[in-house]
């Protein structure tokens, strides 16, 4: 594993294995690494000859000063990791290196960062987009990968990348989420809970029922495409533990989403087929 901490130097080793026509997939992350991370770096080493994985807390995504003072910060453990890994750069920027001058750029989103998450966090998505275009531009890999545990993100970063970044011609992966044995998804920040916030922060995990799940999935869903402007919606097992009312409900909903864009649904209930304009009968062999 190569450890490169100078933008010169990276872009080098890439220009190496570029010649070498491999394919290079990247992981940014923020570092204080777990296996969310490695199970990333394992999805990029499965599709691509070189992994870079970049290691930089961004101060430009905190909007609190003190939280970007605590982030957990671990090179060592880190290193020692990544070793165990097939990665094959790591990039250690320091923010001179990054950010020789004040990044004063303003992507617009169409109000996707303003939403959810962004509501309770001024300029995050903002200094996500600047980091993660400047990483895209140094690195220009042919796929990035990401978690959907930052759903949100991953919407900004997919809008970032079809409407800055066209021509760097970059796939986006997003990757699924891994969770510790109670539940909880992994997170750098969990380090800073403590056992009984640990173990209360779990529960998020077990709250809602497959069912509730669904349909808070289809809030997102309806809430993202309406800042975004993708062309097909698959809803799969949308209807699971719903019936009657709700079931209708469920329905009328996704007909009306149907009106801007194409939507897929996979449904057991007439309730919501019946709001098809077209229907397919899908049958297990
Ligand atoms: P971070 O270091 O928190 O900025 O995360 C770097 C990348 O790892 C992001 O794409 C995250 O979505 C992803 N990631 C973090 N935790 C997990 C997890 N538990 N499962 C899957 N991906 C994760």
């Amino acid at each position: 594993m190569i450890i490169t901490r100078k933008i010169s130097d990276l872009k080098k080793k890439i220009s190496e294995a570029k010649k070498n026509n491999h394919s290079i997939g990247f992981v940014p992350t923020m570092g204080a690494l777990h296996k969310g991370h490695l199970s990333l770096i394992d999805c990029s080493a499965n599709e691509n000859e070189i992994t870079v994985v970049s290691i930089y807390v961004n101060p430009t995504q905190f909007n609190n000063q003190e939280d970007l003072k605590k982030y957990p910060r671990n090179e060592d453990n880190d290193l020692a990791l990544l070793k165990q890994t097939k990665c094959s750069i790591v990039f250690l920027p320091e923010t001179t290196e990054m950010y020789p001058e004040k990044d004063d750029r303003v992507f617009d989103f169409n109000g996707l960062d303003k939403l959810m998450e962004g509501k309770y966090r001024e300029g995050h998505f903002n200094g996500v987009a600047q980091i993660v275009s400047k990483l895209f531009e140094i690195v220009k890999p042919h796929n990035a990968y990401f978690g959907k545990k930052d759903f949100q993100q991953l919407a900004i970063i997919n809008y970032l990348n079809n409407k800055y970044l066209k021509e760097l011609k970059i796939q986006i992966k997003a990757c699924e989420i891994i969770r510790e044995n109670n539940g909880l998804a992994m997170s750098s920040r969990n380090a800073r809970l403590n056992d009984k916030q640990r173990s209360a922060a779990a529960n998020i995990s077990k709250i809602a029922s497959g069912g509730e799940l669904s349909r808070f999935m289809l809030a997102l869903k309806v809430v993202l495409s309406k800042v975004k402007s993708v062309p097909t919606i698959i809803f799969d097992e949308i209807d699971a533990g719903i019936g009657g009312a709700v079931a209708h409900a469920v329905g009328e909903r996704l007909k009306r989403l149907g009106e801007n864009l194409q939507v897929m649904v996979v449904t057991h209930h007439p309730q919501v087929a019946s709001k098809g304009n077209y229907h397919l009968r899908v049958r297990k062999a």
